[in-house]
């Protein structure tokens, strides 16, 4: 079990959070090219949300040409660098990888993948030409994945492109909401910053897009409008001392943490609520910044988790501990309003139907709590759209192309799904583009 001292400078943050796997070498490229059986039919292919053609990328890293790799790998995939890193590729391409059949270790995708997308990245290679300009313009709501893949593949086709970005950078939750052990700010950015060398659309930062005067700007100004703006704030659990001093939301607390890195304070006793991803990685994270016990409590059994195996290990190796089968029913809170303790009450599962157990509860002592119990949805923002619908979920309803109830309007990631992988918003986006061009040329 690894033990961190509290990170007080920028040297001492990196070195808690280094990433688990550092890019390889060509050495180390070359020798895990060559373990590729490069499969017909690849099924690592077909476990990737954005179609990446793996055996080829592989093959040319293997061959020495590096940026057909990145070529490959970036015309499949305009966030290839993130996504080599962000992406579960435990149970994406790489749990697909036919060695798995034998027990043996699967290919090295991701870290292939970004062998060579840093290599495009660093010497700024120009991999794709866009369209002449076909005089047509698109907004897009938000300069996270699904913007920005969406933005790429409309220059492409020869649209001038608008990014209307609330926060002061771009790649939302690749830059804001994921754990730092896994892509760092510079690597988030840099890729950013390649993309829109290579294919000109514009961000402006620091624009939200909040009311209806906003949207009647846009739509009198764009031929058409994409909608990315994720999903909003974490959820509120109703219950009391959820506004104590020291009790966060996990998405703005890994927020935080992204942009303040190792000025950002932490209890000595952490108490995480949830089980999903976001969890694993707000627990992870509190004991890299030195946290001395971190508690995950999750109302249902370890198995029901909605966290991926592998990002529980994660979190286990760094000291978290796992409370199960409790559900939260209070925040406690001293004359001060600082947090001072959890009270649980056990739960239990009867005939399908999660109860809590009378007379079962108990208090965790701690100085710092962190909900990561969901997002909330931008069903205020959104419903200020004409004719655009929500379904009872709060998720916009779009058809096939991700065009939404408004013709003129397209969405896609988070906003869509509810909530999923970068990879996802990526490939969804890229339909959602090709979308617009259709209905845009009719
Ligand atoms: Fe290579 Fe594994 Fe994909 Fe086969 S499944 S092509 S071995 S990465």
């Amino acid at each position: 079990m690894a033990e961190f001292k509290r990170p007080t400078s920028r040297e001492e943050y990196e070195q808690n959070f280094a990433q688990e796997y550092p890019l390889m070498n060509a050495t180390e490229a070359y020798y895990e090219s060559s373990r590729c059986l490069f499969c017909y039919d690849a099924p690592c292919i077909n476990a990737c949300p954005t179609s990446i053609d793996i055996p080829l990328f592989i093959k040319q890293i293997n061959t020495g040409n590096v940026m057909g790799a990145a070529k490959t790998i970036y015309s499949a995939n305009h966030l290839g660098n993130a996504c080599g890193k962000v992406c579960p590729t435990e149970v994406l391409c790489e749990g697909a990888c036919v060695y798995k059949h034998q027990n043996v270790k699967p290919i090295d995708i991701g870290r292939l993948q970004n062998f060579a997308t840093q290599q495009a990245i660093s010497e700024n290679k120009k991999l794709f030409s866009t369209a002449a300009n076909n005089g047509k313009k698109v907004a897009i709501i938000g300069a996270g994945p699904a913007g920005l893949s969406c933005a790429c593949e409309l220059r492409m086709l020869g649209y001038t492109v608008d990014i209307f970005e609330a926060k002061a950078q771009p790649s939302g939750l690749t830059l804001y909401g994921v754990a730092p052990y896994k892509i760092t700010n510079e690597e988030a950015l840099d890729e950013v910053s390649y993309l829109q060398k290579q294919f000109q659309f514009n961000i402006f930062y620091n624009k939200p897009i909040q009311n209806k005067a906003d949207f009647d700007e846009l739509e009198q100004n764009y031929a058409a409008i994409f909608i990315g703006v994720g999903l909003g704030k974490t959820r509120s659990l109703s219950i009391a001392g959820e506004n104590l001093k020291n009790c966060f939301g996990a998405v703005e607390f890994i927020e935080k943490l992204r942009i303040d890195q190792h000025k950002v304070s932490i209890g000595e006793q952490v108490v995480v609520l949830g089980g999903g991803n976001t969890a694993m990685d707000a627990a992870s994270e509190s004991a890299r910044l030195g946290a001395k016990n971190v508690t995950l409590a999750y109302r249902r059994s370890k198995a029901e988790k909605g966290a991926y195996a592998f990002e529980y290990d994660l979190a286990k190796k760094v000291g978290v501990k796992g409370l199960f089968n409790v559900s939260p029913l209070e925040i406690l809170g001293n004359e001060r309003d600082e947090v001072v303790g959890v009270k649980l009450i056990r739960t239990t599962v009867v005939e399908g139907r999660l109860q809590t157990i009378e007379g079962s509860e108990f208090v965790v002592n701690c100085d710092m709590v962190i909900k990561a119990t969901g997002q909330s949805k931008r069903t205020s923002l959104l419903l200020q759209i004409a004719d655009l619908k929500l379904d009872t979920k709060g998720k916009i309803m779009v058809n096939e192309a991700y065009q939404t109830g408004n013709s003129q309007y397209f969405a896609a990631g988070d906003a869509v799904n509810g909530g999923a992988e970068v990879v996802n918003a990526v490939a969804d986006a890229k339909v959602a583009a090709v979308g617009i061009h259709h209905f845009l040329s009719k």
